[in-house]
């Protein structure tokens, strides 16, 4: 696969644009910065806490735990369930690296799964086929910003009696029949790595749950072992995976945008949509249940280098999400139990084009004209 060699100008058309969606709030994030600065909290405190309640409400979960990234979201929650020693963990193929790497840090073992060749996710089809006596959880993935079938899906988790966890690092506010991303399973796990939906500046992440239980385990087990409240009782092995009161607070005042952001991404899906008609390009399809917003606009072409090399040429940035399928890694190839054609195939095709809350028409549109004057 070859890399993209980087532009040589500025591109006319960037992939992502995150100074121009923090410059209109930079006083703001200067000025709570300033004053964790001046309390002198940094490790939990009220910016930590006022974001977990926030970001509970917004997800529409009664419990909110900040950790460090959206990987120790994934890998916390399978502890927090006591699942580990070698249990198998369903896994969508088509996902970035991280949802796996949480996996088989947690000390089970991934079961690779194909996905749906029109919307690239896994499907209720694809969990029940691999379902086996060791299956102790399903992690589905709410890639590029749109939901699976998740009634299907958590009605096969439930009659199985296993987990149900969402990686909805690309899905803050994504929803499936009005119901929230993170509120369908035992836990939903999110990122705030900068470039995600919601993004703080630096690393982070959050798991959110109806589980009392498990809320607390998870911040425990994030907090070197210690239940809230304890400072020299460690019930846990735990380990370092928490939010910083900064992040927490850049997050607080992101978070006041992110419904208007989302809109942003689904006013620019909608724009390439259409504008992509009539080409041979086409995007993914959206399910009428689903409510999806959009992290990424991917794309399926024919010829999808030399489209790209050519977009790269009129100064458009594009990316691919993700060239290698997760079983297909070096790193992963062990745990290959059967080909998957449909990402593997997808792998080929699939293009990132540019797209971020404040992409304007004009550039849109000259992604769109640069797409049909290359031919496709
Ligand atoms: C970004 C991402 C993660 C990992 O999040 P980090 O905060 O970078 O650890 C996990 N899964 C998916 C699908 C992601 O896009």
């Amino acid at each position: 696969m070859p890399a993209a060699a980087p532009l040589t100008t500025t591109p006319t058309v960037p992939f992502m644009d995150l100074s121009g969606l923090h410059s209109p709030l930079s006083a703001q994030l200067t000025s709570v910065w300033d004053d964790v600065l001046t309390t002198g909290r940094f490790i939990g405190g009220p910016e930590v806490e006022r974001f977990e309640r926030e970001w509970a409400h917004f997800c529409g979960t009664e419990h909110a735990v900040g950790v460090s990234s959206g990987t120790d979201a994934l890998r916390l929650a399978l502890e927090g369930l006591g699942i580990g020693s070698g249990a198998e963990v369903l896994v969508p193929t088509n996902t970035f690296v991280a949802t796996v790497e949480a996996i088989i840090s947690a000390g089970c073992v991934p079961r690779f799964l194909d996905v749906d060749p029109d919307t690239l996710l896994v499907t209720a089809a694809g969990v029940q086929a691999a379902l086996s006596p060791r299956t102790a959880a399903v992690m589905v993935v709410h890639l590029y910003g749109q939901m699976p079938d998740m009634d299907a899906i958590l009605a096969i988790t439930r009659r199985a009696g296993i987990a149900l966890i969402e990686d909805a690092a690309q899905a803050h506010g994504a929803s499936w029949n009005g119901r929230r991303a993170g509120s369908w399973g035992h836990a939903g796990c999110f990122s705030f790595y900068p470039a995600k939906n919601l993004g703080a500046l630096g690393d982070g992440g959050a798991l959110v749950t109806n589980d009392p239980a498990l809320a607390g385990r998870v911040r425990a087990l994030a907090d070197h072992g210690r239940p809230l409240g304890s400072w020299h009782e460690h019930h846990f092995v735990g380990g370092t995976s928490r939010l910083d009161a900064l992040q927490a607070a850049v997050l607080s005042v992101k978070l006041a945008h992110l419904e208007a952001w989302n809109r942003g991404r689904q006013w620019a899906a909608d724009r390439y949509e259409r504008g992509l008609d009539g080409s041979s390009i086409r995007p993914l399809t959206r399910r009428p249940e689903a409510l999806p917003v959009h992290h990424l606009l991917v794309v399926q072409a024919d010829r999808r280098d030399d489209l790209r090399a050519r977009l790269r040429e009129q100064g458009i940035e594009t990316g691919i999400h993700y060239p290698i399928p997760v079983h297909q890694q070096p790193a992963y190839s062990r745990f290959r139990t059967e080909p998957l054609p449909i990402a593997e195939a997808a792998a080929g095709r699939i293009l990132s084009l540019p797209l971020f809350p404040h992409i304007g028409e004009a550039q849109i549109e000259q992604v769109v004209r640069a797409v049909k004057e290359a031919g496709w």
